[in-house]
Order: structure tokens, then sequence, then C-alpha cells
């Protein structure tokens, strides 16, 4: 997956997963990831493409569109940020994923929370007491320093109705729809198991490529 940013928001192209629905097993399991990304995401980006056509919105880069989503009606913000987050979300899996970050990313976690399982803590945490749906999310603020916060429904830290802005590295959904069929009302535990399946070298890429557009 390579993140659709400058893209026209008509021309924004619904993403190839990059691995199989079973991939992600025992962690994240293939009946919720069939019907996540085929009907959940799937949703999110045809809504967006409808509620955009026509319009001025359309003619929009995606990532101009997000940063300046308090412009929009609120159909936009709801689907254009479900569509960003997902793509985000899916090129973040892996099942090779899991174990630690490296090099400038993990010197970047280190500096700010002391250690990468403090950093754990706090981002899981995030995680966990978000009320109701929304998403965690690792970011890269406007001054080079990293930050955790959550955000409801599908807002994400590029847009302007947020409170802590940033360049979103790594995002976790915590919606009943990623977890439910496995993990019931267990949070915690699917926020446990996240953790197995991250991608790390993608989220240092991410990481490089935002503090190199800063
Ligand atoms: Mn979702």
């Amino acid at each position: 997956i390579t993140l659709q940013m400058s893209t026209l928001v008509k021309d924004l192209s619904f993403p190839e997963l990059g691995y199989t629905y079973s991939a992600l097993e025992p962690h994240i399991d293939a009946m919720t990831m069939e019907i996540h990304y085929t009907r959940h995401h799937k949703a999110y980006f045809d809504n967006l493409q409808n509620a955009v056509k026509g319009t001025e919105m359309a003619e929009v880069p995606f990532l101009e569109l997000l940063r300046n989503i308090s412009r929009y009606p609120v159909a936009v913000r709801n689907n254009g940020g479900g569509h960003y987050n997902h793509e985000l979300f899916w090129s973040l899996l892996s099942a090779n994923g899991g174990g630690m970050p490296q090099g400038a990313l993990l010197d970047a976690i280190v500096k700010k929370y002391n250690s990468f399982e403090e950093f754990k803590e706090k981002f899981s945490d995030a995680a966990k007491t978000r009320f109701g749906s929304g998403w965690a999310w690792l970011m890269v603020k406007s001054d080079g320093s990293l930050a955790v916060s959550s955000t409801p429904n599908q807002d994400n830290p590029y847009m302007d109705v947020t409170e802590c802005r940033g360049i979103p590295v790594l995002g976790l959904d915590v919606w009943e729809h990623a977890y439910y069929l496995k993990y019931q009302n267990k949070r915690p535990d699917y926020v446990s198991a996240f953790w197995n399946v991250i991608n790390w070298r993608q989220v240092e890429k991410y990481y490089d490529d935002a503090i190199k557009s800063l």
C-alpha cells in the first residue's frame, strides 16, 4: 500500500489489502479482517466518493481535504477520515510483525517516553480509555517531537478539528467492529494482540518521511 495523500479526492482508489484475511491470525481473525476491509472500509470509501461527487471537494488533494476538514460537511469528515485511517491501518499490519522499532524512531521514542515499554503503555492506555468508537495514534508534531493521542469516530491528527495535531505514523482502530467477533467486550486483549502484528519497518518509514516533510 502506498498512501494516496496527494491524489485528488475524485481519483482515489480503493487499496489492495496486501495480505490475506487470515494472515494476521490468531491476533486478528480472518472473519473480522474480511468484514472490516470489504464492508466497513469499502463503505467509507464509497460514501466519500458519493459525498464529493460533482463538487469542488472532488478536485482537492486528499491530504488538503483532511487538513481543512472543518470547512466540509460532516459526511466528508466521517468518510474521508474513515478512508484514510483504514488505508493507513492496513499498511501498518503484517503477519511478520511485532518486536520493536529501530533506528531514528526508536531513538525518538526513548527520548520522549524513556523506554519502548513506557511508550507501549502510554499508547495502549490511549487505546483502552478512548470512550466509544475511535482511534489511538502516535504522531510527529510540527516541532518534530512525538505525541500519543486518541480521537473519536473517524477523526485523525491531520484534521483541523483535532486538539492534538501532527502526522500520524501509527494508528489503532478501537471501534468494536475491529475486534468484537474475536474479543467481544475485551478491548484490552485486542490492544495487547495488536503489538504482535505491527510492521515496525513501515512505521519507521512513515516516521522518517514525516521528519523529512517538516
Ligand atoms: Mn474500522
